[in-house]
């Protein structure tokens, strides 16, 4: 059976990512992101008014007009987890394909948000939940079968998706850190990654996650992180004045951290912001999804509100968990920043950055920005509170080691970023041009032919 790998976007950039797998007459597709740093570096963009034509011009989202080199059908649309980077593009694309969008049940919750969201496309794909360990079949030729593997990253319900082909296995391996003890969710599924290395033909072919490619050593796990900010909020268990926090809105089990070493404190926390209330509110919507009850407020009126009550009641009994972790102009935590809030912060008040700087030069302009704002208001700030959700070497290596692939692919990442990777598969026997595909978006990679 002829298969084919078309590296459509992501490959020249951490954002927009889109991969399609193309195995006889059938074709499925892999996540359909958007790039986000296209779209804020605009003042004044709307995405959800906007044409696909004019946000593929931008980098904004994936320039799926490769799809017309693959000789086939999309069959199913299948976005790896709910970070915008995998889902961000579907409301501008999915209507093109007459094709499932299948994911897994949280993802599924907040591709509809993105749909409903929208205001130029009507996505009328049908929505199919599937759960990590399940496998359907594709296309009539009964020979190939799409599995979800349970994977961890710093949102819930990840998962690898494997397209099971008579040449063997394409294994997605877009996004994840190794985590044997999750704060939320079950632990990485190696033990089926080394099944799925060993079965039938084997894997033919493994696109890697590269975010991290160039850090040594291992990502450790969220329980580590968790103990970090349960140090840092215990630590302030005597202080009565004001404590803010903020962090990814998406990382529901970082968000869950908060909310109790909050109430551990004795404070009461409260969610404040439009992504917050999004994200936490589809969690505590979720059967089987260990979130805690929490207040939430996602309009200006509820925060300004939920603000003054808490100026009235005390600073000291409350913890607000806020949106602005990468210094967005318009969040709310630069906002308070700002004073344009009725939270007035106090010389020795303490802000949480629960989360790291995505290190890209408008996100760390507009940060240091905020910070300062901050300190200028008084703030002491406590940083980096944070571990990443993307594989270092060490697990780059495990991986390769686990699923012992025929070739690689470093995708979610540019040049520079795979270079990290090149080097590793290198030294384990990978040899460039040959079953190493360092790519850029838009090509086809054509593994067996008929
Ligand atoms: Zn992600």
């Amino acid at each position: 059976m002829e298969i084919e790998i078309a590296t459509i976007g992501g490959y020249e950039e951490v954002g927009r990512q889109m991969t399609a797998v193309r195995a006889g007459d059938d074709i499925v597709v892999f996540d359909m992101g958007l790039n986000l740093s296209k779209v804020l570096i605009h003042d004044d963009v709307r995405t959800e008014q906007m044409h696909s034509l004019d946000l593929i011009d931008m980098g904004a989202i994936p320039d799926d007009r490769v799809m017309s080199d693959l000789q086939g059908d999309v069959k199913a649309i299948v976005p790896t987890h709910g970070h915008l980077d995998h889902i961000g593009a579907i409301s501008k694309l999915a209507h093109r394909y007459d094709a499932p969008i299948v994911a897994a049940p949280f993802t599924i919750e907040l591709v509809k948000d993105e749909i409903q969201d929208e205001n130029k496309f009507n996505t009328e794909n049908d929505l199919v939940t599937m759960e990590a360990g399940e496998t359907m079949p594709i296309g009539d030729s009964g020979e190939l079968d799409l599995e979800f593997v349970n994977v961890t990253h710093s949102i819930i319900d990840a998962i690898n998706p494997v397209l099971h082909t008579p040449e063997g296995a394409v294994v997605y391996g877009l996004d994840k850190r190794m985590d044997h003890t999750p704060v939320i969710g079950d632990p990485i599924d190696m033990d089926r990654f080394r099944e799925i290395g060993r079965e039938g033909e084997g894997v033919l072919c493994y696109i890697e996650d590269c975010t991290n490619a160039n850090k040594k050593g291992r990502t450790p796990s969220e329980s580590v992180a968790r103990d970090r900010l349960k140090d840092v909020m215990y630590s302030l268990e005597d202080y009565d004045g004001g404590i803010v926090a903020t962090t990814f809105s998406s990382h529901i089990a970082r968000v869950k951290s908060l909310v109790e070493f909050a109430r551990d404190i004795g404070r009461k926390p409260i969610l404040l912001g439009r992504s917050m209330e999004k994200y936490s509110g589809a969690a505590s919507r979720m059967d089987g999804v260990d979130f805690p009850d929490v207040e939430m407020y996602g309009r200006r009126q509820g925060i300004e509100r939920t603000f003054q009550r808490i100026m009235n009641e005390g600073k000291g009994n409350f913890l607000p968990v806020v949106t602005g972790h990468q210094g967005e102009p318009r969040a709310m935590l630069t906002r308070m920043g700002r004073a344009e809030t009725p939270y007035e912060l106090d010389e020795g008040d303490k802000v949480i950055f629960s989360a790291t700087v995505i290190p890209e030069p408008t996100n760390e302009g507009q940060r240091y920005q905020s910070e300062n704002l901050l300190g200028m208001q008084g703030a002491r700030i406590y940083d980096d509170v944070h571990v990443s959700g993307h594989l270092s070497r060490e697990g780059h290596y495990q991986m390769l080691q686990a699923l012992q692939p025929q070739n690689v692919i470093p995708a979610h990442q540019n040049m520079k970023g795979f270079s990290g990777y090149v080097e590793l598969a290198g030294n384990q026997g990978y040899k460039l041009g040959r079953d190493l595909h360092v790519t850029t978006n838009g090509n086809v990679i054509q593994l067996v032919e008929e």
